[in-house]
């Protein structure tokens, strides 16, 4: 899975990526992740991403003219078979959830597009995404922390990217852990245990009260 970050901060990526199960991933060629500057496709000589909104209002709007050369460049460069999937981030995409991350999983490359200030001449929404994402009922100044969070809940799916201490458990299938100590002492007369439970050895007892604690979340 090769990740494509269009965006007008690459340096919000570098460390992010260095880190962790990234790192791992990027080194064993299981995915790889680039982010590219908006401003290298810019043609005026004031290397402008942005402009004044048609219409009047505040801020500004991230200019289709770039992205639109950035799009077409890496679609020429993709091999004809890859599969590459044009999202754009925005407050009224579709909702970010498990089974969309699963979904894009299975896609060779994503390009993922970040917006800024006001947003995107709606232009590229219409024409260049294949979709658009929201991660949330909130406004972002970005979309750069979006596309981290689409990464992290993708790259899970892709064959190989987790290592042997993570596992990949359903959103439902989720329970609360611990580890040691059995009893911590946090202050004088306090004490916080484990459940006893956890402690008894028995996997068929802890199977069922894990499988509780889910249902009674619920
Ligand atoms: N006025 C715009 C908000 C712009 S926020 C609107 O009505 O949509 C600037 C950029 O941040 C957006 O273009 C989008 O790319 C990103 N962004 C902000 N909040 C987001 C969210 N909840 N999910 C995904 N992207 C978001």
């Amino acid at each position: 899975m090769r990740f494509h970050i269009l965006t007008i901060f690459p340096g919000m990526f570098d460390s992010y990526f260095k880190e962790s199960l990234f790192k791992r991933a990027q080194k064993a060629k299981i995915v790889s992740v680039r982010a590219y500057d908006l401003r290298a496709f810019t043609k005026d000589k004031h290397k402008k991403v942005d402009d004044r909104p048609f219409g009047g209002g505040p801020g500004m709007v991230v200019k289709i003219q770039p992205v639109w050369d950035a799009v077409k460049k890496l679609k020429a460069r993709s091999l004809k078979k890859h599969k590459t999937r044009v999202i754009l981030f925005s407050t009224r995409g579709k909702r970010l959830n498990a089974k969309m991350a699963q979904r894009l999983a299975r896609y060779d490359d994503l390009v993922l597009i970040c917006g800024r200030y006001e947003g995107v001449d709606e232009r590229v929404a219409e024409h260049i995404a294949d979709e658009e994402v929201s991660i949330g009922d909130y406004v972002l100044s970005g979309g750069e922390i979006p596309a981290l969070v689409l990464m992290e809940a993708v790259s899970r799916h892709i064959p190989g990217f987790l290592g042997k201490e993570e596992s990949l458990e359903e959103v439902n299938g989720s329970f609360p852990t611990y580890t040691r100590p059995e009893v911590f002492f946090p202050a004088r007369g306090k004490k916080w245990s484990v459940p006893p439970v956890l402690l008894s050895g028995d996997h068929k007892k802890i199977a069922e009260w894990r499988k509780g604690l889910r249902n009674a979340e619920k």
